[in-house]
């Protein structure tokens, strides 16, 4: 038996003015995800506990079959684990952002991606940075994809006891009250040390001639770097080691490689995925079919509509839903011959709002087909499902808790 889970990121929604009322699931044509869940079975699953920040790492590791409230230590070190940057136990990971600030003194907080800066753009930047703080031997910048950066500071004398902004919560929001905080005496001079680096950065990054060239043509700058998602290294079972299958993950984003690694997977890399709506989604369903010559299970994740929610394009996140659906299911499915056995699921990790570009936990739309299940008990004339928030909810009786979703995926291949 061989296991696809595909998931597009931040794809479930809320009801959009834009969209004359609907989602963008309800809104895009997606006849493959319409195709599982009518052959298959379709419901809601709530991947973010409700004492849980509603974040993507939070959403996989309910996803993995885990608990977050007990597993997740925080976002630096997970993305650390996408990097490849090995952390000691004593080592603070924080995730590290290039954003966009404007106005006077620390200015406001306008784009949490600076304008999707290039990794080039962004490494380069990202050198400037490491002149500037890397002197103390303790302090290391390493470099992700476009304005996704990590923090490691070594050693015991850091602490985590400090509240930080993920900056896509925080959009047009004035700097001086998204500053780190410390939530307990001993993280007070991390978090000032911290601060100091915020805003010191703005000082040699405005000028820097990749955001003077930047700005000339009409792009946002990385003008100040944005550290949050602190935590320490989390002790996660592999999917080997809970479920005995092999498997690997596809994804253009550090995070969900990171947990990726925490959970066992080999993590392949597919030429062109960029984490955006220019994403290559047929490479993903090509090197996702390759995988599974070797491997059990496969997980390809699409960050487009994620994006496209955070830019605040209804349009887009419909078009991602749609190339999606017709450009990586749809030659997915093809090359998935039903002569060998295989079970998919195609699902969201979290709800993104594309009207406040906010997570939120409600429940999202997952849908499962599996070629056992057909033999085994047809479903007669195969009652269409459409795949989406609205139907899913009318139709569906009880909400799967996030952490008991992958055994229900498992257990319809069985
Ligand atoms: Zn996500």
């Amino acid at each position: 038996m061989k296991y696809i889970l595909v998931v597009g990121d931040g794809m479930a929604d809320v009801a959009l003015k834009a969209l004359g009322g609907k989602t963008p699931l309800q809104t895009a044509e997606h006849p493959n995800m319409n195709l599982i869940a009518s052959k298959g079975s379709a419901g809601l699953v709530k991947n973010v506990p409700s004492e849980c920040n509603p974040g993507t790492e939070v959403a996989f590791l309910s996803i993995f079959g885990h608990d977050p409230r007990k597993v997740n230590t925080g976002r630096g070190p997970l993305e650390a684990a996408g990097i490849g940057v090995k952390l000691g136990a004593d080592d603070l990971a924080l995730r590290c952002n290039f954003v966009t600030v404007t106005g006077e003194d620390s200015g406001v907080l306008l784009d949490h991606s600076a304008g999707h800066i290039s990794s080039d753009e962004s490494r380069c930047l990202l050198e400037a940075v490491k002149e500037h703080y890397e002197n103390s031997g303790s302090i290391e910048f390493y470099p992700g994809v476009s304005y996704r950066h990590l923090l490691v500071l070594r050693g015991g004398k850091y602490s985590e006891k400090i509240v930080t902004s993920p900056p896509h919560d925080f959009l047009n929001t004035p700097i001086e009250g998204l500053l780190v905080k410390a939530s307990a005496k001993e993280g007070q001079a991390t978090a000032d040390m911290l601060n100091k680096m915020i805003l010191g950065s703005k000082e040699f990054l405005a000028n820097h001639p990749v955001n003077r060239a930047r700005v000339k043509s009409g792009k946002n700058p990385g003008n100040m770097i944005w550290p949050w998602g602190q935590g320490r290294r989390p002790s996660i079972k592999t999917l080997q080691e809970t479920t005995g299958l092999r498997g690997a993950a596809i994804s253009a984003v550090d995070i969900v490689n990171g947990i990726g690694r925490y959970v066992g997977l080999d993590i392949v890399k597919v030429p062109g995925a960029t984490g955006y709506f220019d994403t290559n989604y047929e490479g993903k369903a090509d090197y996702a079919l390759k995988t599974l010559e070797d491997h059990d299970f496969v997980l390809v994740h699409v960050e487009a509509p994620d994006e496209a929610s955070h830019a605040g394009d209804a349009g887009l996140k419909v078009k991602t839903i749609e190339d999606m659906d017709r450009r990586l299911l749809g030659p997915l499915l093809k090359g998935l011959k039903e002569e060998e056995d295989y079970t998919i699921m195609v699902m969201a990790d979290h709800v993104t709002q594309t009207s406040d570009g906010a997570h939120s936990r409600n429940p999202v739309p997952y849908a499962i087909y599996s070629t056992k299940q057909k033999k085994s008990r047809s479903r007669g004339g195969g009652e269409a499902v459409q795949f989406d928030e609205v139907f899913l909810q009318k139709s569906t009786a009880d909400t799967v808790e996030g952490k008991d979703i992958l055994g229900r995926f498992l257990k319809q291949g069985e």
